[in-house]
C-alpha cells in the first residue's frame, strides 16, 4: 500500500477562514493594478502562440503570462472549450440513438461523481484518505471532465474558501457578477496559472504535477475512445444506429458541457438563490435543485459552514450521492477516514431542524 496523505491544509470553517484572511498580505488593489499596468506585454502575434501552445502544455511561456494578469476574458486560450459547445450543435448532423445518449449519461454519472468526490472533496478539502495509486486514477477521472488539472481546480477552490464573497474572491457573483462566478473567471488570463504555493501537499507527486500540466491529454484520450467505441458498435450492432462521431458529439461533447455547466452552477447560482441554514458569513446557499444536479454539492451553506467533512448533506434528506459513493468505496477499502460532520456542527444550524421543503424562516 503506498502512503497515506496528509490532512486537510484548506481552511475548514467561517472562523478558519477568517484567520486566512487576517493573515494575508495586505496589498491594496489599486497597487496591484498600477503593478500590472506598468509590466511590459508581449505582442499580439507572440501572445497568441502562447496561447496555442498553452492548449498543450499549461506551462508554456509561464513568465510571460505572468505579466499579463488581468481580470479579462482570453478569447484565444478558450478556443477549445467554446468548439465545444459549437460541436454540440452538431447532434442535427450525427443524428440520435439511445446508446449514446446512454454513454452520455453514464460519462456525466461518472465524471460529475469525479468533479464532486475526487477534485473537490479529495484534492480540495482533503476530506479522506486513499493510496497514491487510487489518487492518480481519481485525478485522471477527474481530468477528463475538462475542467483543467487537479491542482490547478484545488489551488482556486483553496482561495474561494479563504475569501469566499469578499474582494479577492475569484468568482462571487456578489463583487464579479452571476455570469463572471459562472464562466467568466476562468476563462480570464489571471486565472490560467496555478498557485503550487496553495497547493504544495500535492505538487509534491510528480505524476500529478504532469496530468496538471499537460490538462489536455485525458480529455483526448476520452474523446477518442467515444469514437473508436462508437465505430466499433456499428461495425457489429449496426441495429444500435450509433457511429463514431456521433458517440463523439453525445458521449464525451454533450456530456461534458453539461456537466461543465452543473459544475458552474456552484460558483454561480448556489452563492444567490437558495436558503442559508448557516450563518457562514458568505452568500452560499442550499439548493436542492443543484445537489441532485452536482450529486450532493448543492449543499454549499453547510458546505461553506464546515468544508472539512466527505458529507455535504448533514441531514437525512439532503441527498448527497457523492458521498454515497465514497461511502460504497470506503466499505471496499479503496478510500478511508472519511471526516465525519461533528453533531455541534449541525446543531449550529439557524434552526434546529429545518424542514425538507417548505419556508425556514431565518433568525433574526
Ligand atoms: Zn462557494
Ligand atoms: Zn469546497
Amino acid at each position: 500500500m503506498t502512503p497515506m496523505l496528509p490532512d486537510d491544509p484548506s481552511p475548514t470553517s467561517a472562523s478558519h477562514s477568517a484567520v486566512a484572511l487576517a493573515e494575508a498580505p495586505a496589498v491594496s488593489p489599486d497597487l496591484m493594478r498600477a503593478a500590472e499596468a506598468a509590466r511590459p506585454r508581449p505582442g499580439f502575434l507572440r501572445h497568441l502562440w502562447l496561447t496555442v501552445r498553452r492548449w498543450v502544455d499549461v506551462h508554456t511561456g509561464e513568465d510571460e503570462l505572468a505579466k499579463t494578469h488581468e481580470a479579462k476574458v482570453d478569447w484565444p486560450r478558450i478556443m477549445p472549450f467554446l468548439g465545444l459547445h459549437v460541436a454540440c450543435l452538431t447532434v442535427y448532423w450525427v443524428g440520435f440513438s439511445w446508446v449514446a445518449l446512454g454513454v452520455a449519461v453514464g460519462l456525466y454519472a461518472v465524471r460529475m461523481f469525479a468533479i464532486t468526490a475526487f477534485y473537490h472533496r479529495y484534492f480540495s478539502h482533503r476530506a479522506y484518505k486513499t493510496s497514491r495509486v487510487a489518487q492518480f486514477i481519481f485525478a485522471c477521472i477527474g481530468n477528463s471532465s475538462v475542467q483543467r488539472g487537479p491542482l490547478w481546480w484545488a489551488a482556486h477552490h483553496r482561495h474561494h474558501h479563504r475569501f469566499s464573497d469578499q474582494e479577492p474572491d475569484r468568482h462571487s457573483p456578489r463583487q464579479q457578477g452571476l455570469l463572471w462566478s459562472h464562466m467568466g473567471w476562468f476563462s480570464s488570463e489571471s486565472n490560467f496559472p496555478t498557485d503550487y504555493k496553495s497547493v504544495q501537499d500535492l505538487a509534491k507527486f510528480p505524476e500529478l504535477m504532469f496530468l496538471n500540466r499537460f490538462d489536455v491529454l485525458m480529455p483526448i484520450l476520452l474523446g477518442t475512445s467515444c469514437f473508436f467505441l462508437g465505430r466499433v458498435l456499428n461495425a457489429m450492432w449496426p441495429e444500435l444506429h450509433t457511429s463514431g462521431l456521433q458517440m463523439l458529439v453525445w458521449g464525451f461533447c454533450i456530456s461534458t458541457v453539461a456537466v461543465a455547466h452543473a459544475t458552474f452552477t456552484v460558483n454561480s447560482l448556489t452563492h444567490v438563490f437558495g436558503v442559508q441554514d448557516y450563518d457562514s458569513k458568505d452568500d452560499s446557499r442550499n439548493s436542492m435543485l443543484i445537489a441532485l444536479l452536482t450529486f450532493g454539492e448543492g449543499w454549499h451553506n453547510n458546505h461553506h459552514h464546515y468544508s472539512a467533512s466527505a458529507r455535504q448533506g448533514f441531514r437525512w434528506w439532503q441527498i448527497d450521492m457523492s458521498y454515497y459513493g465514497l461511502w460504497v468505496m470506503s466499505k471496499l477499502g479503496i478510500v478511508w477516514a472519511l471526516k465525519p460532520v461533528p453533531a455541534e456542527v449541525v446543531a449550529q444550524a439557524r434552526r434546529q431542524a429545518p424542514k425538507p421543503f417548505g419556508k425556514r424562516p431565518r433568525k433574526p
